[in-house]
């Protein structure tokens, strides 16, 4: 061991203090500057909650008194006590107590209900004791004429109220015991030629009001909240401490007001209506409320109430860690870990700084580097190799000794480079750069050098020189990789959107027209069948192996994103080869991909772009090439499209017609029409799809496949299909006493709104509004939706099936959807698609119609042929078994007045004569 001097102590505390003290300085005041924020924003997160409880509150009082005062206004306006007041006899008398009998038995919260003549007696007392209601009998009525109630109140104009504060009720001069709150309404009854008969008054229970108060604010995320109702002298209303509630009914009470208690926050609430008051201990937000505000033409009052809410800070939750010098026991841990480190490390870097009478320090550290160290003696011999040199160069220790280093040179660098080397090193004392060397086995590597002289502290000469480098080989591998990143898909290893642009636009440089630019998607594909996320990757790059084998070497593809590419063709010079090429194209991509021994089937969608036609620029080509695509995808028909000016004027016009759908709502342009669904044997009316219609008056009758895809991309169906839904449940209000239990009204959802997680709230919702039998409705999903996840669909659709409606799938036959995932599913019904009909017998011969049908009745599922023109179509569909119809044959889409009328003349004819048909009333 070596001796430790005192001077090499001093040295090394001394720049260890200069260099922790700084640190931990800097350290502590970020920590304590993060700490208060993190306090001050649980403080503000508290008091927005209560500021947010205080508002419902708020809101709950108002209503509340809204609530008795109409109350009040029902027994004002009966007939019996208006008889009463202008015959005033027996008869209309014990009417009138019958009256105030039967509602003081509804209203559990009148307490008492009272009428008290122009005298100031009671003529009328009903009494409500533990839900009991009576009528006091005449010998307990009492004298009121002196109380402040009876002469405020009859001194009131017909129409005006008055309302008492808050108190308890009394009994026989004492409080009534359990308390019960309650507050007095009333106003002045007059006869009909108009004199004045005397007072109405109403004694109104207000415990509920109180509980919510406690059940809004005990729900606090943070259990350190404490809140209070007061009224406007200060008292209680409402403390968690109930023993301090209505301080002003009892004499020895009168300190218990928080004007007493808290002078400053009751100074400060005289001054604002809402505020923070805040010190030390407490942080209080206060809001006045004036329960009367909703009544204001009935009466005229400034009598308000407080809410208050109280917390202390020192309760906050981070407040309760562990706090030592005001920091966290946890973190003041980390600094002084920090701080040994520092100190080791400084040890070690002070030792190894030091000479060649330390080397053996210096190897020892070096050996556990990962940086190669290598050291010679002053003629560049080498003395010494760590571990991870060996790693990096591939020789042994014993291989090396006594070779001098320019045995590594790899001749990569110019002797003028070797030359600034030694340069610097003899001047500066050391040198560091990137190079290249030699492995063992030859092989070439960068690496990052810096080399040391070690000198004698004596006579100043060279002793060593020191050598310390990292192999920068993966460094390169990385740096090559980001470049890789920017430029391609990472799971297709395909030039994204960046590199294509580069590649668009060299290719412009170099050729002077016909670049075809083809953006496409693909589309549907049966992901259902799909078991992992991988499998999904495997379609796509089977589908890019595909189209790679129908380009040529100048041709490229590019990913824009996960279903969305770009075929740049150059190697053609004409469109007529295009065309040929295009053909291929689709061509290719005509049969399914397996995956796992299951069949995946997809679409491709392609907009083309030609250059310099349709673009000078990567840019315009590949935008253009786009928008073709986005219009195509629009036709059911085609495939392909090539871009054309007009695509932008119909866009210009899109977004025209967007703007007046924006409208329709409130324009009230839209509505809904019923086209009727037939049981053909019996020509019985079963059901009706419910369809939009809207009518604007620039745009004229606008067809529904015109608008719903625009709000669908736009969004605005969601609100749309709140809007149907609310309409179609209003127009059967009007009819659901007539319809049968399985009558079924079906509503179109389409994909978007079914990926609305609020569309079945909006039903429920919607569907307690109007008292809607949801046995009634049904929703048309169309194959799409179930694309997606189909586990979700499905527990999705269960929702549906719970409330009672049920599912069918619309246009069925025109997706991929496979019939025999089908059983699995919450359906109950599948709409033939039109196509498979509408062509019946002279170009079709129905086998499809017939197939799907065949299908359905196996695995139990109703089916339904939309559009049936002809008695023949008719016909044939009750021979294949589908006995459900919904087409023009029978009815075309009826407006709402004339549905109905089609639904009970249909129901009469049947009652009259079961033969005579329904058929052919058409609108
Ligand atoms: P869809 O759901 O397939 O509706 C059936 C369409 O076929 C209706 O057109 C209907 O009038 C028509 N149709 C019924 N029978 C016959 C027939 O015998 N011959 C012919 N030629 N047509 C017949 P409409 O009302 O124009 O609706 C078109 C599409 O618009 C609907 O197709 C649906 O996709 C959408 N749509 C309509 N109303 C709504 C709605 O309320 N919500 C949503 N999301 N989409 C709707
Ligand atoms: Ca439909
Ligand atoms: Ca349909």
């Amino acid at each position: 061991m070596k001796r430790i001097y005192w001077n090499d102590i001093k040295k090394v505390l001394k720049s260890y203090l200069i260099v922790i003290v700084p640190i931990l300085a800097v350290g502590i005041s970020i920590y304590s500057y993060i700490f208060n924020t993190e306090i001050e924003k649980t403080k503000e997160i508290i008091t927005e909650e209560q500021k947010q409880k205080a508002k419902v509150i708020n809101y709950i009082i108002e209503d509340n008194f809204q609530e008795a005062y109409e109350n009040l206004l029902v027994i004002k306006n009966s007939n019996e006590i208006s008889d009463y007041l202008n015959i005033k006899d027996e008869e209309t008398l014990s009417q009138t107590e019958q009256m105030f009998l039967r509602i003081s038995k509804s209203k559990k919260r009148f307490d008492q209900i009272r009428f008290i003549d122009t005298e100031g007696k009671e003529v009328i007392r009903v009494n409500s004791d533990n839900d009991n209601s009576y009528i006091v009998t005449k010998d307990q009525l009492q004298y009121k004429g002196d109380r402040e109630y009876y002469k405020t109140t009859s001194e009131l104009s017909e129409g005006k109220i008055y309302v008492s504060d808050l108190d308890l009720n009394i009994e026989n001069e004492e409080v009534e015991i359990p308390y019960k709150p309650e507050i007095r309404i009333a106003t002045p009854m007059y006869s009909d030629d108009n004199n004045f008969q005397g007072i109405l008054i109403v004694n109104y229970l207000v415990q509920d009001l109180l509980n919510l108060f406690d059940d809004e604010f005990n729900k606090s995320e943070y259990n350190i909240t404490n809140s209070f109702l007061i009224n406007n002298e200060g008292y209680y209303l409402f403390n968690k401490d109930e023993s301090k509630n209505f301080g002003f009914m009892f004499e020895e009470m009168k300190n218990v007001n928080i004007s007493m208690e808290n002078p400053n926050l009751w100074a400060e609430i005289k001054l604002k209506d809402t505020g923070l008051y805040e010190n030390n201990e407490e942080v209080d937000y206060y809001m006045k409320v004036w329960p009367l505000k909703g009544l204001d033409d009935k009466i005229e009052s400034d009598y308000n109430w407080v809410i208050v809410t109280k917390y202390n800070p020192n309760d906050l939750p981070i407040m309760k860690d562990s706090i030592i010098f005001g920091m966290k026991y946890e973190d003041i841990l980390v600094l002084i870990g920090i701080s040994i480190l520092m100190f080791i490390i400084i040890v070690a870097k002070y030792y190894s700084k030091k000479d060649k009478a330390l080397l053996n320090l210096t190897e020892r550290i070096a050996e556990h580097t990962s940086d190669a160290v290598i050291v010679t003696d002053s003629y560049t011999n080498i003395i010494y190799v760590n571990k991870s040199f060996e790693e990096a160069t591939g020789y042994m220790k014993e291989e090396v000794l006594g070779l001098k280093t320019s045995y590594f040179k790899s001749n990569k660098q110019s002797k003028e480079f070797y030359h600034d080397m030694w340069k610097n090193l003899n001047t500066k004392g050391h040198w560091q750069g990137e190079l290249w060397d030699k492995k063992k086995g030859g092989s070439l590597y960068p690496k990052k050098l810096s080399i040391f002289e070690v000198k004698n502290e004596y006579n100043k000469k060279i002793v060593n020189y020191m050598g310390i480098f990292t192999d920068l080989t993966k460094t390169k591998k990385k740096e090559e990789y980001v470049v890789k990143l920017q430029n391609y898909n990472f799971e297709t290893n395909l030039p994204n959107e960046n590199l294509l642009e580069i590649l668009i636009d060299n290719n412009i440089k170099v050729k002077k027209d016909n670049l075809f630019i083809i953006y496409f998607y693909i589309e549907n594909y049966n992901s259902i069948v799909l078991k992992k996320k991988e499998d999904g990757q495997a379609v796509v790059n089977n589908l890019i192996q595909r189209i790679k084998g129908t380009l040529h070497e100048e041709d490229f593809i590019a990913q824009i994103s996960k279903n969305n590419f770009v075929v740049g063709v150059s190697s053609l010079d004409s469109k007529n080869k295009f065309e040929d090429f295009i053909q291929k194209f689709f061509e290719v991509n005509k049969e399914s991909i397996y995956v796992n021994e299951e069949e995946v089937f997809y679409d491709i969608k392609a907009g083309i772009s030609i250059y310099p036609k349709d673009g000078t620029n990567s840019g315009e080509l590949i935008s253009n090439a786009y928008l073709a695509m986005e219009k195509v995808i629009g036709l059911k028909e085609k495939k392909y499209l090539f871009y054309e000016d007009d695509f932008k004027n119909a866009i210009k016009k899109e977004i025209e017609m967007d703007l007046l759908l924006r409208k329709a709502i409130v324009n009230n342009e839209l509505d809904v029409y019923y086209q009727p669904q037939i049981k053909i044997e019996e020509e019985d009316i079963v059901g009706a799809e419910a369809l939009i219609r809207w009518n604007n008056s620039e745009l004229g009758n606008v067809s529904p496949v015109v608008f719903i895809p625009l709000a669908e991309k736009t969004g605005q169906i969601i609100e749309i299909g709140y809007w149907l839904i609310e309409k179609i449940f209003k127009d059967y209000s009007f009819i659901k006493e007539e319809l049968s239990n399985d009558f079924r009204i079906s509503i179109n959802v389409s994909p978007l709104q079914f990926n609305d997680k609020n569309l079945l709230e909006k039903f429920k919702e919607l569907g307690e509004k109007y008292n809607v039998n949801f046995n009634n409705f049904e929703i048309e999903i169309t194959e799409s939706v179930l694309m997606t996840d189909i586990n979700i669909v499905n527990e999705y659709l269960k929702k549906f099936k719970e409330l009672g409606m049920t599912v069918a799938i619309d246009d069925f036959g025109t997706g991929f959807s496979s019939l025999s995932y089908l059983k699995n599913l919450n359906v109950d019904k599948l709409k033939i698609d039109r196509s498979f009909i509408k062509d019946y017998p002279e170009k079709d011969s129905g086998e499809i119609a017939q197939v799907i049908t065949n299908m359905a009745n196996k695995l139990k599922l109703k089916v339904i042929t939309e559009g049936a023109e002809t008695k023949d179509q008719i016909k044939y569909l009750e021979s294949i078994g589908c006995d459900l119809i919904q087409g023009y044959y029978y009815s075309r889409p009826l407006e709402k007045e004339d549905f109905y009328k089609y639904l009970r003349n249909s129901y009469s004819t049947k009652e009259r004569d079961s033969t005579v048909g329904i058929k052919n009333k058409k609108s």
